[in-house]
């Protein structure tokens, strides 16, 4: 969130150094009984520009102090009614006392009186005679290092204040949470009673985010900090509070909310008596946060989803309470939102595992999560990279790399996936745009294309307007659908590839061999190639895949497909497909995906004398 820098404005500002607040007329209060010293006195903090008021008595200085404001205190000791010590003690007793530069002038200059005035709080201490030449300096000096003091003093509550609250809806931050949940499960541990921790996040907080703006976003999470606390702090909700405890037992009773960051809200309960009480809070944080928000011009409903871990009996330490709170909150999430779940121990672990991914992956275009990787694919005559595959990978700031393996499914059943593809054409084309500009020999890039995204209605729209806007020639593209996507509804879909095929790129049939295609069907589509899936290639040991690898080889020549093995890995899968005329070869035996700045290198690698070298090494009929 962006609003970190206004929320100070309640804070007194860093920046305020001391020679600034000097520059405002000091106001100075002078206390003696004797008019004539008061009048002296002030002819010369006049002349040093500052305001002067004046009390005759103890007890006058205690209303006019209140009253004024002053920035500093010049008093005199004797005076009859209450003394000078008296009305100095009295005023550090007053909130803005606390921190006030106070003289102190004195007739009696022995040790004695000197330890009673620094006693009552005096800041200095003068005795008489006055020098007057002297005062006006020394009290700029006095106001100059209690300013140094005081702006000290706001920096270091500033911080502390930092450390501890969210800025932007001044709850409690993370750290603080930690602390209070460790407070409160250790008091608890001691007098045997529960608690509750409930772990709140928003529902589509990120659609809504981005819906109505940064700014009103941050308002809204705001206002939902306010309702929780005065849901929460403001009345009878709390009496399911035991009230056996002392006084003093009270403090870190009751109910801590903090923001954990983005739209995470905690809230513990301490000394809850039952489920029942418990559920009563979740219901009403459930009804106030779904109330339509009044933001202007937009009303949006945000609706929460709580999960509840109760210590003791789900974790008897924080760290289990959080995750078993998660859990709980992502199951609330899976079932539908918008509603609050107790966690309890069959909570399926693999749905929330997914669930989890689901919400991360989200974030993961936004946050520059996603990365591409080039594989080459090397034609088998001339030995030369004649084209590569883009593989998305997800760099994921705790898990570290996930496999496409893991996360394209769950992009798939999200819908997620349709917004992945078109990052991924995108970023193909800034990369190939980029190659060009350093004058590489031009390369075809194959772009997977999941079954959803090919199933859209408009797809072909999509890449028609994708390559105008990239500029990307469209034979530079060869996109790979997968053999079940492209067999399901057959007949519908040889008029979708073939409006693809009218822009001019390139269509393969990835994973071949593993689907149930129709050789009537396969004739008809307007296809280029067909990947023969590596699950054959690293079966080609074996009669059977050999078997079927020979098959779909034979069957490209026939339809006149251009045909490209994945999964090379060793001397054997390269020299069986290079014999059996494999026209393209791909795999780790040549190269793992390529980082981005990897590929111009790999561009100039030829590898025919290794490809000969292995047809007449390998044993091979
Ligand atoms: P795929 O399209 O069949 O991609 C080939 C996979 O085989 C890649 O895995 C690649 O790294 C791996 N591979 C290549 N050579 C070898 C080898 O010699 N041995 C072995 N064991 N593996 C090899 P990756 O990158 O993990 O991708 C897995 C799948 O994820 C892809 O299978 C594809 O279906 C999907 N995928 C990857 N990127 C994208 C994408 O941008 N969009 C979509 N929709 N799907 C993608
Ligand atoms: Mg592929
Ligand atoms: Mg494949």
């Amino acid at each position: 969130m962006i609003a970190y820098k206004d929320d100070y404005k309640q804070y007194p500002s860093l920046q305020m150094s001391t020679n600034d607040s000097i520059r405002h007329r000091a106001k100075i209060l002078v206390v003696d009984d004797d008019q004539n010293v008061r009048l002296l006195t002030r002819q010369c903090l006049e002349a040093e520009s500052m305001t002067v008021v004046e009390a005759s008595n103890g007890l006058e200085a205690l209303d006019i102090f209140t009253r004024e404001r002053p920035d500093l205190v010049f008093l005199d000791v004797e005076m009859p009614g209450m003394s000078g010590l008296e009305a100095c003690k009295r005023i550090r007793e007053m909130p803005q006392g606390e921190s006030i530069p106070i003289m102190i002038v004195t007739g009696s200059d022995d040790r004695d009186s000197i330890d009673a005035g620094f006693q009552a709080g005096a800041t200095q201490y003068k005795t008489k005679p006055v020098n007057w030449s002297l005062l006006g300096r020394d009290v700029q000096y006095m106001l100059r290092a209690s300013n140094a003091f005081n702006s000290l003093k706001r920096q270091e509550d500033r911080l502390r204040y930092l450390a501890y609250y969210d800025p932007l809806t001044s709850l409690p931050n993370r750290r603080s949470f930690n602390e209070q949940l460790n407070r409160i499960l250790k008091r608890a541990a001691r007098h045997r009673t529960s608690a509750a921790l409930m772990f709140i996040d928003l529902d589509h907080f990120k659609r809504i985010n981005d819906s109505i703006g940064h700014a009103r976003g941050d308002s809204l999470l705001v206002e939902i900090a306010k309702r929780l606390t005065n849901e929460l702090r403001e009345d009878d909700a709390i009496n399911y509070f035991t009230d056996n405890s002392a006084e003093e037992e009270l403090q870190g009773v009751g109910t801590e909310i903090a923001r954990l960051g983005g739209d995470e809200f905690t809230v513990v309960l301490s000394d809850v008596e039952s489920a029942g009480d418990i559920e009563k809070v979740a219901r009403r944080i459930l009804n106030s946060l779904s109330e339509p928000i009044a933001l202007q011009s937009h009303n949006p409903v945000v609706t929460p989803s709580i999960g509840i871990a109760i210590y003791p009996q789900d974790g008897r330490d924080p760290d289990t309470l959080i995750r078993n709170a998660d859990t709980a909150m992502y199951v609330a999430k899976a079932e539908g939102r918008a509603c609050f779940r107790f966690y309890n121990e069959e909570m399926n672990a693999q749905a929330v595992e997914q669930l989890k991914m689901e919400e991360e992956l989200r974030d993961a275009m936004r946050n520059h999560e996603l990365e591409l990787r080039y594989q080459p694919q090397i034609d088998s005559n001339s030995g030369t990279v004649i084209s590569m595959e883009a593989l998305v990978r997800w760099k994921h700031p705790t898990r570290g790399m996930v496999s496409p393996q893991e996360f394209i499914p769950v992009a798939e059943s999200t819908g997620l996936i349709i917004e992945l593809g078109e990052w991924v054409m995108d970023e193909v084309a800034r990369h190939c745009l980029y190659w060009d500009s350093l004058g590489l020999k031009s390369f075809r890039v194959c772009v997977n294309i999941s079954p959803l995204q090919f199933n859209q209605r408009h797809l072909a729209d999509w890449v028609s307007d994708f390559l105008e806007r990239s500029g990307l020639p469209p034979e530079r593209l060869e996109l790979e659908l997968t053999e079940s996507a492209i067999m399901t509804d057959a007949e519908t879909n040889i008029a979708k590839l073939r409006d693809l095929k009218n822009l001019g790129v390139d269509l393969a049939v990835d994973d071949f061999g593993t689907g149930y295609s129709s050789l009537s069907y396969l004739k008809r589509f307007p296809i280029d190639t067909l990947k023969i899936d590596q699950s054959f290639v690293s079966d080609l040991e074996t009669p059977d895949g050999a078997a079927i690898v020979d098959a779909i080889l034979a069957l490209a020549k026939t339809l006149n497909l251009r045909v490209i093995a994945e999964g090379i890995e060793n001397e054997y899968h390269l020299a069986h497909l290079v014999r059996r005329g494999c026209d393209l070869l791909q795999g780790f035996y040549f190269a793992r995906p390529l980082y981005p700045e990897d590929v111009p290198s790999m561009l100039r690698e030829n590898y025919s004398r290794q490809i000969q070298q292995v047809l007449r090494s390998a044993t091979v009929s």
